[in-house]
């Protein structure tokens, strides 16, 4: 293998443009039967309309740079995966106003100007640790990889990835995204001057992670992923030299990218050289999810190594996907205060580090379900009488307003 050195020589050499991730090894990726049906999708897609206008990706750049200086915070949160049968007025406004509740939340705390920026309209896409799944009834099958590529779980119906679905993914994020424009909410204003709320422009932002390329790419016209405002990429999908770095490389979108707890520093550095060539603060989100234990040993060289190099990335902290674990009923899910605890290590961490948490990136629903547990029971005995999601727990509306309200009490106190 070649230094990892020359490796980002490499890949900052290679001419970008929305599809020479096809170069590229691409983790996690989709082996559709038919090559032709998923070409004629991305056709339709690259024919459709933008779900988000450029201007408001370089408002959100801009934004983002407020928030890598210290003069803004950024709440970031939706479902896990969004579920098509989901895309309802009710169920998409009530995560609407989550959103804007946290942030409210934040910013009468803080004092500071809150980014409201949903895991919505396009999060159809999902990772995978292991790629079969056995069903209820025994019958092994492909894993579900989100409603854009397969069928949901549950539904025994065998799992073949369709890209029709890819078509009807846009649709209904283009419906979301609609209903977020038109959303009337007590939200604030991003900014902190009071601006009334123009009608047609949302003061929402919506992120998903670019983890399927085909859709990514068709959505992408010049350097703007018109797909949404900013776009992620995963603990799985971080390769240097992979097929989803060679994508976000070169997009104007403000990117994230997921930062799991067996990270290294070096790597990481090599990582911001080829995504922040110019090093601008806020270019980079960096999504730490380390889980509670890990956080105050495995953050701090990583947050000294950014900084010593000169980056200034947004470090935002996702307190869910380093404390999932299953009950013995084989429920996935997660505690509210492993989670909490994780964002006050993970803000200690910074404060230690002369740095600062710039924001919460959380799994939640507008809606009163039952997948995350508050305490932890000493029998392992929990109940999910409303378990609905179609992947990962979700923070039900009071547990996610419990979420930020202890963390601003906590960073105040
Ligand atoms: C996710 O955000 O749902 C996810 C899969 O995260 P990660 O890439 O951090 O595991
Ligand atoms: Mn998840």
């Amino acid at each position: 293998m070649a230094p990892a050195s020359s490796i980002v020589d490499t890949v900052c050499m290679r001419e970008w443009h929305p599809l020479s991730w096809r170069g590229q090894t691409v983790a996690q990726d989709i082996e559709y039967p038919d090559a032709e049906i998923l070409e004629h999708a991305t056709g339709e897609l690259a024919k459709m309309p933008a779900l988000v206008a450029e201007s408001e990706i370089e408002e959100l750049r801009t934004a983002m740079t407020e928030v890598a200086l210290g003069k803004s915070f950024v709440v970031q949160g939706g479902d896990c995966a969004e579920a098509f049968k989901d895309i309802q007025l009710e169920i998409v406004t009530k995560k609407r106003s989550l959103l804007a509740e946290q942030a409210k939340i934040v910013q009468d705390g803080f004092k500071v100007p809150v980014v409201q920026l949903g895991r919505i309209a396009g999060q159809y896409s999902k990772p995978r640790s292991v790629m079969k799944e056995t069903l209820p009834d025994g019958t092994v099958v492909d894993a579900f990889r989100g409603d854009n590529i397969n069928a949901e779980p549950g539904n025994s119906a065998v799992r073949a990835p369709d890209p029709e679905r890819l078509v009807v993914g846009h649709y209904l994020a283009a419906a979301t995204m609609s209903m977020l424009r038109v959303a009337k909410t007590a939200a604030p204003p991003a900014d902190s001057h009071g601006a009334p709320e123009v009608e047609g422009k949302t003061n929402i932002f919506t992120s998903h992670e670019a983890l399927h390329l085909p859709l990514e790419g068709a959505l992408t016209k010049g350097h703007y992923d018109t797909s949404a405002h900013m776009v992620w990429v995963g603990e799985r999908t971080r390769d240097l030299n992979g097929a989803h770095v060679e994508f976000v490389r070169g997009l104007r979108n403000p990117i994230g990218i997921k930062i799991g707890p067996t990270a290294d520093a070096a790597k990481l550095i090599q990582l911001l050289s080829i995504v922040d060539t110019e090093k601008q603060p806020g270019r980079v989100t960096l999504i730490t999810r380390m889980g509670a234990n890990m956080v105050s040993y495995a953050l701090p060289p990583l947050i000294k190594a950014v900084h010593k190099a000169g980056y200034r990335p947004v470090w935002v902290t996702d307190p869910c996907h380093g404390n999932t674990f299953a009950t013995p009923n084989k429920i996935k899910t997660r505690l509210v205060e492993t989670m909490i605890a994780e964002i006050k290590a993970t803000h200690l961490a910074h404060r230690n580090c002369d740095s600062h948490l710039g924001g919460l990136h959380l799994e939640q629903t507008g809606e009163d379900v039952t997948e995350c547990v508050d305490w932890h029971s000493e029998g392992g005995e929990y109940s999910f009488p409303n378990y609905r999601s179609i992947c990962d727990p979700r923070l039900s509306r009071q547990q996610a307003l419990r979420v930020v309200k202890e963390y601003v009490e906590f960073a105040n106190g």
